[in-house]
């Protein structure tokens, strides 16, 4: 295999790609399907389209194996964030490369892994590799607006395609800065989820020229403040134990729980470094709470007789929702307030942290990137893969693109980019993955 010319030929692919404005809102992802679809059949590859609604399709492929094990699935998602060209260096649908890096919306977040999926894909095909299980290639669409029009819907009408024993997802990328020097791959097993909450309080109305102190907001107010003032105990779960392990070969004041790998020392010094004061780790330690709408009022001479809150909560997979609640309404201390849960994403456990595909995983990043530290990682944020967790299928999300901690703002945030060398090099660990994972 010349992986100099497919890592170029993948670039390229890319760069057309990012030129399909897929946004979400409204999605229109059947381009982009159609788009991969062309590519597929330029190779003699069959696929088939799932359309969920007009303009709006998912695509698979698969490659034939023996049928030992149950298929490997590589998940990526079509659409992408709406961008704003005029904030952006350049333009997010040119697809351009500038200081060798591949610029565009959806670039990182995840048609460049899209990309690197369906090149190393279409190297198990000229390879003739030999399968013990199935290689499916899946990008879907609407992941950004929840997945519902994509992969679960896939999962609810087509369960007996997305079979699997493994899916690759995105979810964790390689971080510079974590320890100098090494990219630190960081494989997510593991996702909170959301649980999201509506508050209504009603109160008395009135004049605004005669407070009463009864209103609606005279209540929510300082409902939402004890709300605030107040915060979950911290809560390091397994997943965590384990990026704090591999982290504390590395870092000095991590070093007493690398001696003597006891949860009380981790939760010690977490709390003496402070380290849950960035809010990135602070979000994978503890439920969180974030207030994010409030409706109350229609003129400012009127007292409201009612008001609502809408909080964007999300949840440790350890958590129970009624747990939760239970603590929503403690800390609200307000036993007039009405709380609602509006959305209850799926809640997944977490994928093993041991076994033969994490361990498979570990061994192409360890062949691929020689100074890399992986480990593995929980998302504060939601993917896809939570509807394959949920349905016992063992996920893990990883990009592999070597980023600093600044460019994570990139990522639904404004000049989105890729580097040409992690794609070029993205293609071939994931051809290793593919190999180790599948071996007859
Ligand atoms: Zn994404």
């Amino acid at each position: 295999m010349d992986w100099d010319k497919l890592g170029y030929d993948a670039v390229e692919t890319l760069c057309e790609y990012l030129r399909i404005d897929t946004t979400n809102p409204p999605g229109n992802e059947a381009p982009g399907a159609e788009f991969l679809g062309d590519v597929l059949r330029g190779e003699g590859i069959e696929f088939r389209l799932y359309e969920s609604a007009l303009g709006r399709s998912s695509l698979l492929a698969r490659l034939r194996g023996s049928g030992e094990g149950r298929p490997l699935i590589l998940l990526n998602h079509i659409d992408v964030v709406p961008a704003n060209p005029e904030n952006w260096q350049i333009h997010p649908f040119s697809g351009e490369i500038a200081d060798g890096f591949i610029w565009g919306r959806g670039a990182l977040d995840m048609k460049g892994m899209g990309v690197m999926e369906l090149m190393a894909f279409i190297a198990a095909a000229r390879e003739g590799l030999e399968l013990g299980r199935d290689v499916v290639f899946l990008a879907v669409a609407d992941e950004e607006a929840g997945g519902y029009s994509g992969a679960r819907m896939l999962l609810e009408k087509h369960p007996e395609e997305l079979e699997a024993d493994l899916v690759i997802n995105e979810g964790g990328y390689a971080t510079m800065d974590l320890v100098p020097g090494k990219p630190f791959f960081m494989i997510a097993n593991a996702e909170k989820y959301g649980y999201w909450l509506r508050l209504r309080r009603r109160g008395i109305g009135g004049h605004g020229s005669m407070p009463t102190g009864q209103g609606a907001l005279d209540h929510m107010v300082p409902a939402l403040a004890r709300l605030l003032a107040s915060k979950r105990p911290m809560s390091i779960n397994p997943t965590m134990q384990a990026f704090f392990a591999r982290l504390a070969e590395h870092w000095e004041i991590l070093f007493p729980y690398r001696d003597d790998g006891s949860l009380e020392t981790l939760e010690r010094l977490v709390e003496e470094n402070n380290l849950a004061a960035l809010p990135a780790l602070s979000a994978v330690v503890r439920d969180t709470v974030s207030l994010n709408m409030l409706n109350a009022g229609v003129k400012i001479n009127v007292i409201p007789d009612e008001a609502e809150a809408f909080l964007d909560c999300r949840l440790l997979p350890e958590t129970e929702g009624d747990d939760f609640l239970a603590y929503i309404r403690e800390a609200l201390g307000d036993p007039d307030m009405e709380v609602d849960v509006f959305m209850d994403m799926e809640r997944a456990p977490a994928s093993p942290l041991e076994g033969l595909f994490i361990a498979a995983i570990e061994r192409a990043v360890r062949a691929n990137y020689p100074d890399a530290v992986s480990s593995p990682f929980m998302l504060s944020g939601l993917s896809d893969s939570r509807f394959f967790r949920a349905r016992g299928i063992p996920c893990y999300g990883i990009i592999p693109a070597r980023l600093g901690l600044a460019d994570l703002t990139r990522i639904h945030g404004v000049d989105e980019r890729i580097a040409v060398q992690d794609v070029k090099d993205g293609v071939k660990f994931l051809y290793d993955l593919i190999v180790e994972t599948c071996r007859p």
